[in-house]
């Protein structure tokens, strides 16, 4: 067997930070730094190369250009190794694994996304068993000799979770991610313990086709009552805006007073595409359980199902950004593209 040949993709993030000597804060610092404070990689016996972010960058400033940087290397490296790991901050890490899914179309290698809380230089890190553990499983195959994970994946701590279902749940707890409409992809004790019923088999023979090109003109808005016409109207006539994710209470309901019904139509009429997504952490939109979501689904709002927020947006950018007429926009966002929602 040849040994696994895995590219580490360092974008920054508090894994790889340290402490600013004046203020104590902590901010992103270079990879060798990283690596040389986890010596048990060797004991791997993997091939692994290295790309880092020129500077490294705490999360909280990704940006589409980083997405597309992080793409092409993907892209471009394709044939040379049998997986990638991505180290990234925790704070934007499930819009990242997202955009990631849906840009890096037709991916049958594995992405494995980790970072950790607490930086790789202190004494109780987590991130060296994050970053072994992620090394570990991008080098895993299955029984077909094809690698075992096909799909962008979150490892964090004690789990597996598919990219573009996770969402960042905790600020200080080792386990930081969850899916919470979809299973775990792998469970990590003593072993890694695959769930290979939940895993993404997809068409093997497919070619790798980057997109780089995501669109912008996108906005959330987040219902709350007390929320005015002025401010939702406001939002909704945002110049250049083509898509919102609109985030809705419990099974997709919002108020059903007319000036809200009346904004959400207008908008709608104008050509703005409208998602509706739970703020329940889990669950789904079920547009027609309530009148209050029934009403909201006669404007042409369209359901998101059970989409996360981090995928909704990716999603709704990857779509404009791909030049389709305004309705495949609408098929594309009711229709699962790599496993981001199920559609009951
Ligand atoms: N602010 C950091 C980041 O997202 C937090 C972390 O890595 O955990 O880069």
């Amino acid at each position: 067997m040849r040994q696994p040949r895995i590219l580490i993709i360092y974008t920054g993030g508090t894994i790889g930070m340290i402490e600013d000597i004046e203020t104590h804060a902590l901010r992103p610092f270079d990879f060798t730094h990283l690596i040389d404070n986890v010596p048990k990689v060797k004991m791997l016996e993997y091939v692994i190369d290295n790309i880092q972010f020129n500077p490294p960058i705490d999360s909280s400033d990704m940006s589409i250009e980083h997405w597309k940087q992080m793409t092409r290397h993907i892209a471009d490296n394709y044939d040379k190794y049998d997986g990638f790991v991505v180290l990234h901050g925790t704070d934007t890490m499930a819009y990242t694994a997202s955009a990631l899914s849906f840009m890096l179309e037709g991916l049958t290698k594995p992405v494995i996304i980790t970072g950790s809380q607490l930086p790789i230089g202190e004494v109780r890190t987590d991130g060296e068993e994050n970053l072994i553990t992620a090394l570990q499983i991008a080098a895993a195959r299955d029984s077909d000799g094809l690698p075992m994970i096909r799909e962008v994946a979150i490892l964090f701590e004690n789990y597996l979770w598919r990219g573009n279902r996770s969402t960042k749940r905790s600020a200080d707890n080792f386990n930081a991610f969850k899916s919470n409409n979809y299973p775990a992809l792998a469970k990590i004790g003593l072993g890694i313990d695959f769930d290979r019923k939940v895993l993404a088999r997809p068409d093997h023979t497919t070619p790798l086709k980057a997109n780089y090109n995501l669109d912008q003109s996108v906005l959330v808005v987040d219902l709350f009552p007390g929320l005015s016409e002025t401010t939702l109207r406001h939002s909704l006539e945002t110049p250049g805006i083509k898509g919102v994710v609109m985030r809705t209470y419990g099974a997709g309901n919002g108020p059903t007073a007319s000036w809200f019904i009346n904004a959400i139509a207008d908008a709608v009429k104008r050509g703005i595409i409208i998602l509706n997504v739970t703020q329940c952490v889990n669950g789904s939109v079920h547009a027609t359980r309530y009148v209050s979501g029934d009403i909201l689904s006669t404007t042409g709002v369209l359901s998101g199902h059970d989409i996360t927020f981090e995928a909704a947006i990716t999603k709704m950018m990857f779509l404009f950004g791909q030049k389709l007429s305004h309705d495949e926009v609408l098929l594309g966002l009711t229709t699962p593209i790599c496993g981001e929602m199920t559609v009951k």
